[in-house]
Order: structure tokens, then C-alpha cells, then sequence
């Protein structure tokens, strides 16, 4: 039987991965696609299991010296997509763009999250940037909201002048 003989079953399998990549790859994201709830879930699991794991640690700190570039890259792809997804979310009719009435700046660069009642102790406390966006995505998966707002760089400071002025309008 050719399927008990290893080194045969070894060659069938290198074989078959070489010639269905297409097959393979695709097969894979639909998996991931159909199970991103269960597979996050998994992971999140094995890390808070393994996370004090020296070997594991040791094993990262490496990885992070020898790949320093691509890890960079790597985050910057993922710090970039987790901003844009809290854009959309707390942006006006979910588009990435500034709540100020008729300004059409949708550049996300020049754009900012605004604690909309000036309450930052509510909603995320001193959180900022980065640490505040994947935070904001973590809770929203979890249903939680919060009184934000997208703005551009110049309304932020337009809402703070008018609020130092006293006729802060609720923007
Ligand atoms: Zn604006």
C-alpha cells in the first residue's frame, strides 16, 4: 500500500503542495474567511496560555532583531488598517472624513479623533494614537462605543478655540 510507505506518502504530499499552490492558498483563505470569529478566539487563547513563555519570548526578541525591517513594515501595514477601521466607524455616515459641517478633508493623515463632549476620562482616558486605535477596535468588537468624532487637524483646533472662548456649539 502505497500510503503506509512515509518516505512515498512524504513525496506524494511535496509533490501535490508544489503543483496545487493556487488551490492550497485559496483554500486556506476561504478557511480563514469562514472562521476569523473561531480562529481569533483560538489565538487569543494560546497567547494568554503561552505568553509568559520564555522560550517563546526569547524566540520573539530574536525574531524582532533579525527581521527588524519587515516587522516594522509589518506593523506599520496593521497600524495603518486598524486607524482606518476606527475612521470609518466613528466617522459621519462612516466615511473617513471630518464631522465639521462642509469640510471635505478625507485625507486620514490630517485627520484626528475627537472626544466629542471634551470627556476623555469616559472614553479611553490618556490613551493616544496607536495604542488608541487598536484599543477602540478591541472594544468595539466587544460592543462598546464611545462619544468620539473624526476631525481635521484645523477644525480640532477651530472646536478648542471656540471652547477657550465660551461658545463651544457641541461640535
Ligand atoms: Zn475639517
Amino acid at each position: 500500500m502505497p500510503h503506509k510507505d512515509l518516505t512515498e506518502r512524504k513525496r506524494y504530499a511535496t509533490n501535490y503542495r508544489a503543483t496545487h499552490q493556487e488551490e492550497i492558498r485559496r483554500g486556506q483563505a476561504n478557511y480563514r474567511k469562514a472562521n476569523r470569529k473561531s480562529r481569533r478566539e483560538y489565538t487569543a487563547a494560546w497567547y494568554q496560555k503561552h505568553k509568559k513563555d520564555e522560550k517563546l519570548k526569547l524566540y520573539h526578541a530574536n525574531y524582532r532583531k533579525t527581521h527588524r525591517k519587515e516587522a516594522r513594515a509589518w506593523s506599520a501595514k496593521c497600524n495603518a488598517k486598524v486607524k482606518r477601521e476606527i475612521f470609518i466607524l466613528y466617522g459621519p455616515r462612516h466615511r473617513v472624513r471630518c464631522a465639521w459641517p462642509k469640510c471635505t478633508i478625507s485625507d486620514i493623515d490630517m485627520l484626528a479623533l475627537d472626544h466629542k463632549n471634551n470627556d476623555r476620562k469616559n472614553n479611553g482616558g490618556a490613551r493616544k494614537g496607536t495604542v488608541f486605535y487598536h484599543w477602540l477596535r478591541k472594544e468595539a468588537r466587544e460592543g462598546r462605543r464611545y462619544e468620539l468624532q473624526v476631525l481635521c487637524c484645523n477644525h480640532n483646533h477651530k472646536k478648542e478655540l471656540l471652547r477657550v472662548r465660551g461658545d463651544f456649539n457641541g461640535h
